[in-house]
């Protein structure tokens, strides 16, 4: 067989998957996994894309199948494992072999990275990968981050293997270094907020309209056809219709009420932090995943303090407060995303990457977990409006705010009264309300921060006074 054009390591269900998508598509692919058993597997699982594989059991031998200058994706476990297999590889590359790490990377480890091999004649492409197995294995969406002339060298194998949406592929180079790992990380941050803004809808079906598993299936399917729809709302319609092999519930009652999480959403309310932009949606999130893991002390908490001592929810017209609830989670998901789009424009500021917008929502309309046909227009409101401050005041999103604001206020206050926790639909109206209103509150922060600090404030008259008197000049006594 012919050098392959590209190399892969790690055969995990991400690299595997990739690993025949790219062959699929016609390109030859050596691939390398540290336990050689995963590779004869893979190879012997592979059946007629075994032609364009070349299955390899030492580095030497993989590195020797690529064609120079080789790019090697590395799809293994992020971390120091990366690191670890790095230095690994290092000593059998070339100048011009790109190494290429798709996994979930934290972008300050690719800046990190891409900085180490910046004089090693190597370069490194930090890769963002969405889609879950599925994507991996049909059609991922891409986010690039490195050089623009490395991205030119792989720009064919990934456009081939890409996702597509009306034909466009869903794979762009987003900037240097880092710009991809951190696209991909909000990518992940705006995603725990989608999930926990569905979780908290079907917690108001379940336990405030007792509604079955089956029932808010088919409440589901119905809005996937509407303006939410998108692949959350799909699965989450078939989760919820799938039965317990083991007994006769749905397999959803089944399930422990406990969240998982391995970092992403963490890390994009870090940065968002770090930054000094709210991303009040993903952190409700990140904090619920947090919550739903005590476990054990939620159990007791119930002992002692017992639900909270309210009447039934009271929802007037049942139809009335579906079709709320469907708009809510809409105005939610503005909400959300607005946010997350906010945190990338502050990231690339910072960066220095000049992220592109419009871009980003196009590669994420297919192949991504958050694929939706809103993101379509996102695309079209950053495009029409490349200099809006925030999504939420491009023409056509103020105008759905305006529409669904009021059902989310309804559906939050509904919950609240219900004693229904709804933390990440609150946190997007908060978010409206505070952004919206052009006097805030925070003029009283200031007097106390200069009260107890002397820190200064700023006046609304644009007068030369910074700091107090406090204590004397009573206004009651003026008068
Ligand atoms: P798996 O657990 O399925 O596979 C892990 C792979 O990493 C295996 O090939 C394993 O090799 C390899 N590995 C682990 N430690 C080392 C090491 N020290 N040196 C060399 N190889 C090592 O993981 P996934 O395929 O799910 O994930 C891979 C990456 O993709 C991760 O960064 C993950 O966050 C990211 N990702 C995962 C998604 C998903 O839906 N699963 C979606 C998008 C990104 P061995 O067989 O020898 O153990």
């Amino acid at each position: 067989m012919a050098q392959a054009e590209i190399g892969l390591i790690g055969l995990g269900v991400m690299g595997s998957n990739l690993a025949l998508n790219i062959a699929e598509k016609g390109n030859t692919i050596a691939v390398f996994n540290r336990t050689v058993e995963r590779t004869r597997e893979f190879y012997e699982e592979a059946g007629d894309l075994k032609d364009r594989i070349i299955p390899c059991e030492t580095i030497e031998e993989f590195v020797a199948a690529i064609k120079p200058p080789r790019p090697i994706i590395i799809m293994i476990k992020a971390g120091e494992a990366v690191d670890q297999q790095m230095e690994i590889l290092k000593p059998h590359l070339e100048a011009h072999d790109i190494m290429i790490d798709a996994g979930n990377a934290n972008f300050r480890d690719t800046m990190r990275r891409f900085d180490t091999l910046k004089d090693s004649g190597l370069t490194f492409i930090g890769m963002g990968v969405s889609g879950g197995e599925e994507g991996a294995r049909h059609g991922p969406s891409i986010m690039v981050g490195g050089l623009e002339e490395s991205w030119t060298r792989v720009e064919k194998v990934l456009t081939s293997i890409a996702a597509r949406y009306e034909g466009d592929p869903c794979v762009a180079w987003l900037g240097e270094n880092g710009a991809g790992h951190f696209v991909k990380t909000i990518h992940n941050g705006i995603e725990y907020a989608d999930m926990q803004m569905i979780a908290e809808i079907y917690g108001i079906l379940r336990d405030g309209l007792k509604m079955s598993a089956t029932e808010i299936a088919e409440v589901f399917a119905t809005w996937n056809k509407g303006r939410l729809n998108s692949f959350l709302i799909e699965i989450s319609e078939i989760v919820l219709r799938a039965g317990d092999q083991l007994g006769s519930e749905p397999l959803v009652d089944v399930i422990l009420d406990k969240a998982g999480q391995k970092g992403t959403g963490k890390w994009s309310v870090i940065e968002a932090q770090n930054m000094g932009v709210p991303a009040t949606g993903i952190e409700a999130a990140v904090a619920a995943r947090s919550l739903s893991s005590m476990k054990t002390e939620r159990e007791a908490a119930e002992k002692i303090l017992g639900l909270p001592d309210v009447p039934p929810l009271s929802i007037g017209d049942k139809a009335a407060f579906l079709a709320d609830l469907e708009n809510a989670l809409l105005a939610a998901k503005i909400g959300a995303y607005a946010q997350g789009f906010a945190v990338m424009a502050a990231a690339s500021r910072e960066f220095g990457w000049n992220l592109p917008m419009p871009t980003i929502a196009r590669i994420w309309r297919a192949g991504c977990i958050i694929r939706s046909q809103f993101l379509d227009e996102i695309t079209k409101a950053f495009t029409e409006s490349p200099d809006a401050a925030n999504l939420i005041v491009t023409p056509a999103f103020a105008a759905m705010v305006k529409e669904t604001d009021g059902p989310l206020r309804r559906v939050v206050s509904t919950a609240v009264l219900g004693g229904l926790p709804v933390p990440a639909l609150a946190s997007a109206l908060g978010y409206f309300d505070s952004y919206r209103r052009a006097r805030g509150t925070a003029n009283m922060i200031q007097a106390q921060r200069d009260y107890f600090g002397a820190h200064g404030y700023d006046r609304t008259d644009g007068k030369d006074s910074h700091h107090g008197p406090w204590g004397s000049g009573l206004v009651a006594e003026r008068s």
